[in-house]
């Protein structure tokens, strides 16, 4: 495959090369040809990236998939035993979307296994998915509360835990299941490890108090003229 290394003087700030990410991020981008980030991506990915907790107020179509999983694959350890990523979206359809789009960012990591975890599935398949190693998981607020509850899925090593869609989902009325997973993420996994980020497309005083309640020091980044990716 050709790497494209070009870059000019115009378009550097707003290139994925200005972020210093791993080779394999950066083969990822060119294969998708994702060469420049969106203004979302822009105002958020330095302090995602410097493992900030991050709340970001941006609009549908931003990129904010990219934004997060950028951050949390450049912290994962692909030999790690336990999932070191877990994502919590609305919907099971917006858990394979988000899936499938991080393991293609994933392609040029070798051996790491995205699974979703998502309702109105069987259990026991996405039991054995976890038991054989999953570096990430996606998932739905009520299935990933079941696996906690069932204790087929161990959060002590998540060190990057992202609320995607975080208003949609209380507007789903999953407020309970998601503090339900955030409590059991603060006794179980290292604060001193662990990022939180949260994605909304608006900021209802709800979010406000899970940000103040569940993100350390939160930086909340709002991308008001949201442009969409090209
Ligand atoms: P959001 O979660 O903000 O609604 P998505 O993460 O689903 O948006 O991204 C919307 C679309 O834009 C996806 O098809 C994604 O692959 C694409 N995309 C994201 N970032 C870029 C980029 N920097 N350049 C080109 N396309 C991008
Ligand atoms: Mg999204």
């Amino acid at each position: 495959m050709e790497i494209s290394m070009t870059s000019t003087a115009t378009d550097s700030a707003t290139s994925f090369s200005s972020l210093g990410l791993s080779e394999p991020l950066m083969e990822a981008l060119d294969a998708l040809e994702f060469t420049q980030m969106t203004q979302t991506q822009q105002a958020c990915l330095p302090d995602v990236l410097a493992g900030a907790d991050v709340a970001v107020q941006a609009k549908t179509g931003s990129g904010k998939t990219l934004a997060f999983g950028l951050a949390l694959l450049s912290k994962i350890d692909v030999e790690a035993k336990n999932p070191q990523s877990l994502i919590m979206c609305p919907t099971r359809e917006l858990a394979e979307q988000v899936a499938e789009q991080i393991r293609l960012l994933a392609k040029r990591m070798s051996n790491l296994k995205v699974v979703s975890l998502v309702g109105g599935m069987p259990m026991g398949p996405q039991i054995i998915s976890l038991r054989y190693g999953a570096n990430v998981v996606v998932g739905t607020p009520g299935r990933i509360m079941d696996h906690i509850g069932k204790r087929t899925l161990s959060l002590k090593k998540v060190n990057c835990f992202v609320l995607d869609e975080a208003d949609r989902m209380l507007d789903m009325g999953f407020e309970d299941e998601m503090r339900v997973v955030m409590h059991h993420l603060s006794r179980t996994s290292s604060a001193a490890t662990r990022q939180t980020l949260l994605f909304s497309a608006t900021f209802p005083d709800q979010i406000k108090s899970i940000t103040d309640q569940y993100q350390r020091d939160a930086k909340i980044i709002k991308v008001d003229d949201g442009q969409s990716a090209p």
